[in-house]
């Protein structure tokens, strides 16, 4: 703490959540350090802080050590997009499990407490539904989403070792599909490509038969629950999600229609290893964090693609 204000590390600060996370953390009085190497996260999604002097951008990949004071980590430096963590999966990992240990170490030196922005993914292709933090998922170790999934659970790991070991004070949050502005619009996920395609008038691109299913939170209600597990004294691992659970298919009719846009819908190869069902089971939340999510798809849609048509002539 320094002039009452806390010190917040933000990791992959410049990227779709992270960036909107600065934006909460500032506004709350804080002062915030965004670090990120510029993978994924644009400079647009934090140019409109970078005169505010409580924020401060530090170019910086998270895999190499790097050493600063500090009260709070949001360790949610990784690509999340399967087109992006695929792209250099050796990378991937590296993000994930070097970078835990870096921020874990960090965390270790000088007393901070940490988040780490886990995910569903963890859970794999579940066998269990709607999945529970207990569920020990069912992940293909060597398939093209290990790379993400696995490099995520050795993070876990790491976590909860520098915790029972060095007695770090850990805070874990299982994050499910989230959505909202400042998605990058070629991201590659499911809420972006449809809604950019939609507004472009391109084919809706389903994969497989579209039957697979997601449960997707609006960002807003996001941030409110990992702000919420940081202040709280619960260690997690702990779900964040929207339990609303609906077919890809039906996402992709519910954009054509909001959008009023005459794109048809073509079918496309499912990608290996993509999850049939997810759907969180968000009770410990409600009852430890006393949360859960308030934005119906609807409208968190509505404002996703009022963000999305700033990108279409
Ligand atoms: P994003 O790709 O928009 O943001 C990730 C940020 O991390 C980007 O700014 C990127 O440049 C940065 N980054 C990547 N590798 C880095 C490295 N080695 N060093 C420093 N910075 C690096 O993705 P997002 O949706 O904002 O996701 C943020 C975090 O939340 C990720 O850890 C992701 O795994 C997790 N998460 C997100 C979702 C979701 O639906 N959005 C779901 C589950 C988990
Ligand atoms: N998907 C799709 N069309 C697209 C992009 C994604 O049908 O253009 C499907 C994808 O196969 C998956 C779901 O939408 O079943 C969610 O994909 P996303 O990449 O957003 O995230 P995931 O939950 O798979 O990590």
């Amino acid at each position: 703490m320094k002039g009452g204000r806390k010190r917040v590390l933000v990791t992959g600060g410049a990227g779709f959540l992270g960036s909107h996370l600065c934006d909460r953390l500032i506004e709350q009085g804080n002062d915030v350090l965004c670090l990120d190497n510029f993978y994924t996260g644009t400079k647009d999604n934090i140019s409109h802080l970078l005169g505010n002097p409580y924020f401060e951008l530090l170019r910086h990949d998270v895999t190499f050590p790097i050493y600063l004071e500090v009260d709070e980590i949001y360790n949610m430096a990784c690509p999340a997009s399967p087109i992006h963590y695929q792209r250099d999966p050796v990378a991937t990992t590296k993000t994930s499990v070097h970078g835990a240990i870096n921020m874990l170490g960090l965390a270790k030196r000088v007393g901070a407490r940490i988040l780490q922005a886990s995910t569903s993914e963890v859970y794999g292709d579940p066998e269990v539904h709607p999945q529970t933090e207990d569920y020990r998922g069912c992940v293909n170790p060597i398939g093209p989403r290990a790379c993400y999934d696995e490099g995520k659970r050795c993070a876990e790991t790491l976590f909860f070792d520098y915790h029972r070991q060095h007695k770090v004070e850990i805070r874990v949050a299982r994050i499910f599909n989230t959505y909202g502005p400042r998605m990058h619009p070629d991201d590659g996920r499911v809420v972006s490509n449809f809604v950019m395609q939609a507004l472009r008038g391109e084919s809706i691109t389903l994969y497989g038969d579209g039957m697979q299913t997601r449960s997707f939170c609006f960002v807003d209600d996001l941030l409110a629950g990992l702000m919420k597990l940081m202040a709280s004294d619960v260690t997690g691992p702990i779900n964040i999600g929207n339990p609303r659970e609906m077919t890809v298919k039906e996402l992709a009719e519910m954009v054509v229609k909001m959008t009023g846009s005459k794109s048809d819908i073509v079918y496309r190869p499912l990608p290996a290893d993509d999850p049939m069902q997810r759907q969180p089971n968000i009770t410990l939340a409600k009852k430890h964090l006393d949360w859960e999510p308030k934005i119906p798809l609807e409208l968190g849609l509505e404002k996703t693609i009022a963000y999305f048509s700033k990108f279409v002539e």
